[in-house]
């Protein structure tokens, strides 16, 4: 690049004139001619008469240094501040010199010699360079990774709820089948007179009864899912007595089939502070929760399920105890989700929808209130409703 430039630069009118106003003040001598250079702000200039005249040299620093730059070796910094020498006969290199050209091929014995004027600076620089190169490297994986794990999240999030929503229309497909089979099929014995017993025609009638219970209570979860869906359900909240509702719901899920068989032991005080609620709501949240107790716990054979009232800071509390087969860790962040049923073998061995909480969950969300649950695998769960003192808005 040294003979381009000057090429460029030889008969270059304008530059003459800078030259002349350059002190020109270190001439040095070989055995072939005089060279007088200096280093400018733009470069370094060097002149020197030959047999048939005056030849002036211009070294552009910032060429110089872009060229260097692309040489992986040297890996100099665009910044860098460069020193330009021009190296006569004999004369030594300075030790840290970064690269070296050889002025004109005539004049081999003169060399240009770069050297970077502050190396530990340049140093310094170089590994600042490489330190933000790597964590703009480590910000790119990082920022893949979470992408990446972000989007499978919600992959396999969608294709949950995509198999549980398949789930809810089997389950309730096949609820809605076994009872109407059944009773269908009782009612046909009955109506052939193909019971002769007392005892055969009251397991028929147990039959029906149990079946359609089940059956109206499917409907009323799935009917109120799906206003609760459209956001087309309303609740009315009147001051009423809960421990009145409580006690009424309790009778009325006593005698279903499902739970006649248990011991509900029932501990809720008449004198329950008034509380806003909708009667009928609640008896449905407490029929669902009474029922699943029942539901999961005949697996470990236990019978008794607890209903407890008591008023805590702020609100009171209705909480329905069972021992039944519990509730994993995993599951219990989940089963109020919508469809969501647990992964648990023996849980799943019990028919169901998956709607139920999350009916019970909106209807006490709507009372300004919550429901918690407490439980642990293979010893019992509870679930406890909290209602304000105060009506929601109030
Ligand atoms: P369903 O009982 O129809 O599956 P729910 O919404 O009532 O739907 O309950 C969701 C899940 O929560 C159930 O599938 C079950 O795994 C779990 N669950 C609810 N109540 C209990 C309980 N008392 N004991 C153990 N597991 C329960």
């Amino acid at each position: 690049r040294v003979d381009d430039r000057a090429q460029m630069l030889y008969w270059s009118g304008h530059l003459l004139d800078e030259i002349e106003r350059l002190p020109l003040s270190r001439p040095q001598t070989s055995n072939r001619g005089e060279m007088h250079w200096v280093q400018s702000e733009r470069g370094l200039w060097a002149m020197t008469r030959w047999d048939d005249g005056y030849y002036i040299f211009g070294l552009d620093l910032a060429a110089i240094l872009i060229d260097l730059k692309g040489d992986a070796r040297t890996q100099v910094p665009l910044n860098a501040e460069l020193q330009m020498f021009l190296l006569g006969p004999g004369e030594a290199f300075p030790e840290s010199y970064l690269d070296d050209r050889v002025l004109m091929p005539w004049l081999s014995d003169w060399s240009v010699v770069a050297v970077i004027r502050d190396p530990q600076a340049m140093a310094r620089e170089q590994s600042r360079n490489r330190l933000q190169r790597i964590l703009i490297i480590a910000f790119a994986i990082m920022v893949m990774v979470v992408g990446a794990i972000f989007s499978t999240r919600l992959i396999s999030r969608e294709l949950d709820v995509a198999r549980m929503k398949t789930d809810f229309a089997a389950n309730v497909s096949h609820e809605l089948r076994s009872p109407i089979t059944q009773i269908r099929l009782k009612a046909e014995s009955l109506l052939f007179g193909l019971a002769d017993t007392p005892e055969e025609l009251d397991a028929h009638y147990q039959v029906i009864l149990r079946e359609s219970e089940r059956l109206s209570r499917l409907v009323d979860n799935v009917l109120d899912y799906s206003a609760i869906d459209r956001g087309s359900k309303q609740y009315v909240l009147r001051p009423g007595d809960l421990a009145d509702t409580v006690h009424r719901a309790v009778d009325n899920i006593q005698t279903s089939y499902e739970v006649r068989e248990m011991d509900v032991e029932v501990n809720v005080p008449f004198d329950l502070p008034v509380v806003h609620h909708d009667a009928d709501a609640i008896t449905q949240c407490l029929i669902n929760l009474i029922s699943n107790a029942a539901k999961y716990s005949s697996a470990t054979g236990s019978r008794w399920i607890g209903v407890l009232g008591r008023v805590v800071e702020g609100g009171v509390e209705i909480a329905v105890s069972d021992r039944g087969i519990g509730i994993a860790a995993d599951d219990i962040k989940r089963i109020f989700e919508p469809f969501y049923r647990s992964r648990d073998a023996n849980a799943r061995r019990q028919k169901g929808t998956g709607i139920g909480l999350t009916i019970t969950r909106y209807i006490m969300d709507a009372h300004g209130g919550s429901i918690s649950v407490q439980s642990r695998p293979g010893k019992g769960s509870t679930f406890t409703l909290r209602f304000p003192l105060q009506p929601p808005g109030q």
